[in-house]
């Protein structure tokens, strides 16, 4: 017997509670509650690997990319000074693709497909605290923009709010730390010999990434390393000009300068996190609330879809009725989901590690471009294609190891090589290992 008026309450109707509410079937009752319906402008979530392509087509929401003059992103050009090449996503699997968009028009689509279902309600409001009786999530009381506190229940509550949580600190032990931020322009009217390829540019001290994000438009993303953000002065943003326009390859600099001459630079924090969730009933924690990594590889999304799924799995042989089986089908998925989210994890974070370290990335730079499976395999990695962690791990030690013969020729060279590879995996391996509950 049913005693609330819904069965699932969604925090955040971001990437993750969005899509995770349309996935849901049709005799879940479901509210949503988001705190801002806008169109948001932002620079997070418009790269969406084949992997996160492939997940939204297995949730039957393949659609949710349609119509918003998003682009096909067919793989990479790396660029590290006059040296360049490129890895297509077709040699890991014929007819894969990722896709740029903006996050903005995606959410806006996604709340659109939960307004026209008859099962869940989507309505404006900030969710202020979650209800707990008996150690047991009850429900959430929100405000709703008549400025009315409002009581909702449900035997379970999805926590989707985001990369700055309120929630997460009271449902799970999180270890939250900034490598960098991300600075985020749009670059028009450039002329690119691989129109449709995501560009990586390893050039200077941090990486730089350039993608298609509609017609006409590119998103760049300059990483700003450290935990502090970066003064915007207009002396700053001078120094920054300079800067960034002397990596930047020349087809992009007028661009480049033209756009931080008429636009606001927006910044983002990068977080990695890997939330260690407490034993409750009730509740649970979906997308950047329980988990975040490094985004130089645009992984964040299709980690999400992929809990989505895992999620989903589990929720569907629970009794909704029974609490004790709602906490069962959770602890399930806490401890499941690392399966298909590890690989992406370890992989951003080591990556953003190696591009940071100069023979690293010199190392991994000569790797890829060898061609054959020395880019098909880390390419199917970043992809989201392969979930194999061994398979990550032979990569990335091959790429510290390529030349053995250097262990007589260059001995200092490749032991300070080979130290700083494992000095990058090892913590984060250590941090990918943590028990999901405790
Ligand atoms: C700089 C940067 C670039 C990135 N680029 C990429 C990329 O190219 N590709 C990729 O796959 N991933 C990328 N990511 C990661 C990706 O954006 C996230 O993994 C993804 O957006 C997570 O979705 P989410 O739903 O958890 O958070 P969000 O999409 O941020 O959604 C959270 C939602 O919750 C709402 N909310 C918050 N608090 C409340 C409250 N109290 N009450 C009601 N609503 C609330 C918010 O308004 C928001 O709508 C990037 C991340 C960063 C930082």
């Amino acid at each position: 017997m049913k005693t609330s008026e819904y069965d699932i309450i969604v925090i955040g109707a971001g990437v993750a509670g969005g899509v995770f509410a349309a996935s849901q079937p049709e005799d879940k009752k479901i509210l949503v509650i988001e705190r801002d319906l806008t169109e948001p402008d932002r620079i997070i979530g418009e790269l969406m690997q084949p992997g996160g392509i492939k997940a939204l087509e297995q949730m039957k929401l393949g659609h949710l990319t349609d119509g918003i003059d998003a682009k096909p992103v067919d793989g990479y050009k790396l660029i590290m000074g006059e040296d360049s090449f490129t890895i297509h996503y077709k040699d890991v699997e014929e007819g894969i693709q990722g896709v740029g968009l903006r996050n903005g028009k995606f959410l806006t689509n996604i709340r659109q497909e939960l307004e026209k279902r008859p099962n869940i309600n989507l309505i404006q409001g900030n969710v202020t605290e979650i209800i707990q009786e008996d150690e047991i999530i009850k429900g959430v009381r929100y405000s709703n923009p008549l400025d009315e506190l409002v009581e909702k229940r449900a035997p379970l509550t999805v926590v989707c709010d985001g990369p700055m949580s309120f929630f997460r600190k009271k449902l799970s032990k999180p270890n939250k730390t900034v490598s960098s931020y991300f600075m985020g322009l749009v670059l028009k009217d450039l002329d690119l010999e691989y129109p449709s390829l995501g560009h990586m540019i390893v050039t200077g001290e941090s990486p730089i990434l350039v993608y298609p994000i509609h017609t006409n438009a590119y998103r760049i993303l300059i990483d700003y390393p450290g935990d502090k953000p970066p003064r915007m002065g207009s002396k700053s943003i001078e120094k920054f000009k300079r800067e960034v326009s002397a990596v930047l390859p020349p087809e992009m600099v007028a661009s480049f300068e033209k756009a931080i001459e008429s636009d606001q630079v927006k910044v983002m924090p990068n977080h990695s996190m890997k939330a260690q969730a407490f034993r409750m009933q009730g509740v649970v924690l979906l997308g950047d609330s329980l988990n975040m990594r490094h985004p130089v590889t645009g992984g964040g999304m299709t980690a999400t879809f992929a809990d989505i799924i895992s999620l989903n799995k589990e929720l569907a042989n629970a009794n909704f009725s029974d609490p004790e089986s709602l906490e069962l089908a959770i602890q399930s998925y806490y401890e499941k989901r690392s399966e298909s989210v590890e690989t992406i994890n370890i992989l951003a974070n080591a990556l953003y590690k190696v591009f940071r370290d100069h023979d690293l990335k010199e190392a991994v730079f000569e790797y890829l471009q060898r061609g054959g499976e020395k880019s098909t395999g880390p390419l199917s990695l970043l992809a989201g294609i392969n979930r194999n962690k061994k398979y990550l791990l032979k990569h990335f030690f091959r790429v510290a190891l390529q030349h053995p013969l250097h262990f007589i020729t260059h001995p200092r060279k490749q032991m300070r090589l080979y130290k700083s590879a494992v000095g990058i995996i090892r913590p984060i391996l250590k941090e990918e290992e943590r028990p999901a509950i405790v």
